[in-house]
């Protein structure tokens, strides 16, 4: 999968990276190149174009990471940015919604997508990997032996599917399914809708009646994912008429240009949560964007090379700070670094937690709610001093503290505390950095 766009954008940022020094138009060329691939692999226009101001706008931003050219800094923006489009903030693409069972699934999607096969791949999945006992149920009245071979495939695969009844609309056998599944003590039961080649209105208001009466945790969209920008259109539809919560993208191991896993996310907003990877049962795989992305760009070594990098700069900053500390220095330029850090690294109590000897304090500072906001507030004053009062609170007095508080909005009462709060972090600074260069401090922050 992803051959092609692999190989386009392999080569053209190749190329960058094996540039020492990077201009801005070097980039704007290679980020014009990268659009033509993206599009040549089938990703829609407005969503190339969206990818490309993303990558532009961050590198824009990037401080220069030493030790690593401009060039890899580069990949790695694209890397991250292809796996946002691929993931949007999604962090568990695989699971599937099966609490309170019997847990209803939907299966919808154009005939001849793939659908049967992969509601058969899923409950195999979810009988052997997570030990559900799932019952499968053809809701395909049309095509001749639709529902023979949903019943093949859950012999095959050890699932039980629903007995066939003839004559049955679909909403009955949907009704019949939900009603075996609760008395025969399932935890799933799929239902395995009539494929139509096009969308059409009698079989989307079946699919309808059905969502209606079953009421599923999940309902998923097969699409083809060799029809690339068709496929795309194809979930908006089913996502306005019914409403999907997720995709699977079949006969990815074809020789697919790629473009719909990357537009599915940025156009539908619905993930993709699995992608079929051939006719076996076992030819499925959860979408895992950073390895998909990595697929993509065949350059997992660039990536975590800038990533190291980075870590290594932050690692020089911290060492930069502790030394500042060891000598007794503690001002409200590290004050309010150290705010930013805890923020970053989720509160007080994130940050303090990884000190050792500091848990207590952290204790005693969510309980004097120092949360996020309050944090927030503190920065706030600190920003609202001026250069020297920051290098030397020791200067506020009366009139200066009044000014400080007003400017931030705030009473100089919490302009008090803060100051405390400097003196105190600075006493006990200065009482780690006597304990030495390899003292607490230093494991603290390594
Ligand atoms: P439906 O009409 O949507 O139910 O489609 P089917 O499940 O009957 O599948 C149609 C054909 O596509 C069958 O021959 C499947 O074996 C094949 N197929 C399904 N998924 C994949 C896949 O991920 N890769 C490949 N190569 N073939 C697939």
């Amino acid at each position: 999968m992803f051959e092609n766009l692999s190989d386009r954008l392999g080569g053209v940022l190749d190329r960058l990276t094996k540039q020492g020094a990077l201009s801005d138009s070097d980039v704007s060329t290679a980020l014009r190149e990268v659009r033509v691939a993206l599009l040549e692999a089938d990703v829609s226009l407005p969503v190339a174009r969206d990818f490309i101001k993303a990558v532009q706008e961050k590198a824009a931003g990037q401080n220069v990471t030493k030790s690593v050219t401009p060039g890899q800094q580069v990949v790695k923006i694209v890397h991250d940015e292809l796996v946002h489009f691929l993931a949007g903030d999604d962090q568990n693409p695989g699971d599937l919604k099966i609490d309170n069972a019997p847990a209803p699934i939907l299966m919808v999607g154009l005939q001849g997508s793939g659908k049967t096969t992969t509601t058969a791949k899923l409950a195999k999945r979810l009988k052997e990997k997570h030990g559900k006992r799932v019952l499968m149920a053809s809701l395909d009245i049309y095509r001749p032996a639709a529902q023979d071979q949903l019943a093949v495939l859950g012999n095959q695969v050890g699932v039980d599917t629903l007995p066939i009844v003839k004559g049955q609309s679909a909403v009955d056998i949907a009704k019949r399914a939900k009603q075996q599944a609760t008395l025969g003590g399932y935890d799933v039961y799929m239902l395995d809708t009539a494929g139509r080649l096009h969308i059409d209105e009698t079989l989307m208001q079946e699919v309808e009646d059905v969502r209606n009466v079953t009421n599923p945790r999940e309902t998923m969209l097969v699409v083809d994912g060799l029809t690339g920008q068709d496929a795309v259109n194809v979930a908006e539809q089913f996502d306005g008429q019914i409403g999907i919560s997720g995709v699977v993208l079949t006969r990815m191991d074809g020789d697919g240009r790629g473009g719909a896993a990357l537009s599915m996310r940025a156009v539908t907003g619905k993930p993709i949560k699995f992608v079929g990877l051939g006719e076996k049962m076992d030819a499925i795989e959860e979408f895992h964007p950073e390895r998909i992305a990595g697929r993509i760009l065949g350059m997992g070594d660039i990536v975590s090379l800038v990533e190291k990098a980075q870590e290594t700069i932050e690692a020089e900053q911290a060492e930069r700070m502790m030394k500042r500390f060891q000598k007794g220095q503690f001002n409200m330029n590290d004050l309010k670094m150290q705010l930013e850090q805890m923020i970053k690294m989720g509160g007080m109590e994130g940050l303090m937690g990884m000190m050792p000897g500091m848990k207590k304090m952290a204790a005693q500072a969510e309980k004097a709610g120092m949360d996020d906001k309050v944090l927030k507030r503190q920065i706030a004053l600190i920003q609202s001093m001026t250069k020297r009062e920051r290098a030397n609170p020791s200067l506020l007095q009366a009139s200066r503290k009044k000014r400080i508080a007003k400017g931030a909005g705030l009473e100089v009462s919490e302009l008090n505390k803060l100051l405390k709060m400097q003196r105190q972090m600075g006493d006990m600074m200065k009482k780690m950095g006597k304990m030495g260069k390899g003292g607490m401090l230093k494991q603290a922050m390594s």
